[in-house]
């Protein structure tokens, strides 16, 4: 088989980006993805927020901010477009003491920055937080309108038929398992034969580092990946609060979220994520875990990571997010803080957890920002942690606007569905 581009992972990003190809280029796309469906993995498991970019400073946050701020307008249009679910609520992001209220201030001015109107972010004082959610406890919180709850998954899954469409291929349960430069092009051995290609996209999610590294490139880079995990409210709680109700993060340089009280797109409400070390983008148990320790330890022990493996902080707040994972009591806790109410014996499931590769540099530091490498014959996408479900939309037209620079691809038509690719690009 033979293809001008393939796409390695079909999780949301790498499906918007068939999507935009096929739509502006005339080159034949192709997308592998390893699992039965699309958006199987981090893509449909998730808290299902398009963020408001309020929160990505946008210095160190450049691509999540733009491409959040742009993504809310877009994902909308095209919930409209196609009937799925779009439910614009808003959030509540809640201080507790003075630090949070000082990052609160911040917030309203990246919230500003980022392209938010005065309307759309307000700083509130406790008394107006319970006059809106009588049950929220807070020092000051900012609620902001622009924010929504829908399903990426269904997203995902749409945006692939529409990319079919527009002549792209997927291949479902084909696993790119060897990647050989074959000088005049690229052979892709995958578990069900072997393709030709002349560029590779790597969108691999939490593979996509490993991917980077066979080929030669991001080297000095490496991950950690950290499990969110959720458990699912009793009934009783689904008029609680009107809005999702986030808390400000305490230690906002590592990825450690503090749970939020989320209400779902169907009214579904749940307390998550945490955020707990495993040793496998597809760690959701125990097994798959051991299976992957030895191999990211010593991948760890030889790189920036090994840093992280002394940091006395980070081991700190890993170990209480481990008894957040092993301690429902735990977790549900660190919501009682803003919403007293709830009560652990209301929580009968567990939600369904995700997982997220966090880069660290050769420093040993979280890299804050999403990364786009370049090597010869593919470009490799690491780090699209959240918001980038939020933003995959203009984030994918971004790869493709440097993918136009490097003359890899000429963009025949600019019209793709609702959207305008040059205008999108321009602002992203
Ligand atoms: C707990 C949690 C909550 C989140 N909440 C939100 C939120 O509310 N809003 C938001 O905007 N973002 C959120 N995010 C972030 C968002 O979900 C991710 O940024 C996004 O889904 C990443 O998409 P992706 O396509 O890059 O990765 P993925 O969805 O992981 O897709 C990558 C795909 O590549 C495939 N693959 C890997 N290796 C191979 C191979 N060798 N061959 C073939 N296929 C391969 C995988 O099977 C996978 O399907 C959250 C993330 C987590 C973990």
């Amino acid at each position: 088989m033979k293809s001008n581009i393939t796409i390695v992972g079909g999780g949301i990003l790498g499906t918007s980006l068939a999507y935009f190809l096929s739509h502006v280029t005339d080159k034949n796309i192709l997308v592998l993805e390893q699992a039965q469906e699309v958006a199987f993995h981090t893509s449909s498991r998730n808290t299902g927020k398009v963020h408001a970019p309020f929160l990505y400073d946008p210095q160190k946050k450049k691509f999540f901010a733009k491409a959040a701020a742009l993504g809310f307008e877009m994902w909308e249009t095209y919930a409209k477009q196609k009937n799925l679910p779009f439910k614009r609520d808003g959030v509540l992001e809640v201080s507790l003491d003075e630090e949070g209220t000082k990052r609160l201030e911040k917030y309203m001015s990246w919230g500003e920055q980022n392209g938010l109107k005065k309307e759309e972010l307000k700083l509130l004082d406790s008394s107006e937080v319970s006059r809106q959610e009588p049950e929220v406890h807070c020092q000051k919180a900012i609620f902001c309108t622009k924010d929504a709850s829908v399903d990426y998954g269904k997203f995902t899954s749409s945006l692939m038929e529409d990319a079919k469409q527009s002549g792209a291929s997927f291949l479902l349960s084909t696993r790119a398992e060897e990647i050989k430069d074959r000088k005049d092009f690229l052979e892709i051995k995958t578990n069900s034969g072997t393709i030709q290609t002349d560029f590779i996209i790597n969108a691999a999610g939490g593979m996509s580092i490993d991917i980077a590294h066979a080929m030669g490139v991001a080297q000095d880079l490496t991950d950690i990946h950290f499990r969110g995990e959720y458990w699912q409210a009793d009934n009783i709680y689904n008029n609680l609060t009107k809005v999702s109700v986030y808390s400000v993060p305490k230690h906002p340089e590592y990825p450690f979220l503090d749970p939020h009280w989320i209400v779902r797109h169907d009214g579904r409400c749940e307390v998550g994520p945490n955020a707990v070390p495993v040793f496998s983008p597809y760690g959701y148990n125990f097994t798959e875990n051991i299976k992957e320790f030895p191999s990211k330890i010593v991948e760890m022990l030889l790189s920036g990571a090994a840093k992280m493996l002394f940091d006395s902080q980070f081991l700190s707040l890993a170990s209480g997010e481990f008894l957040s994972s092993v301690s429902k009591t735990v977790m549900i806790n660190r919501v009682r803080e803003f919403l007293p109410k709830v009560d652990q014996s209301k929580f009968h499931t567990r939600g369904t957890a995700g997982v997220r590769a966090s880069v660290i540099d050769s420093a040993g530091k979280f890299v804050p920002d999403a990364v786009i490498k370049q090597g010869e014959k593919s470009i490799h996408i690491l780090n699209y942690n959240s918001p980038g479900a939020t933003g995959a939309l203009p984030f994918a037209i971004h790869v493709i606007g440097e993918l136009q620079k490097s003359g890899t691809v000429k963009i025949s038509k600019t019209k793709c569905g609702p959207w305008e690719y040059d205008k999108i690009l321009e602002k992203i």
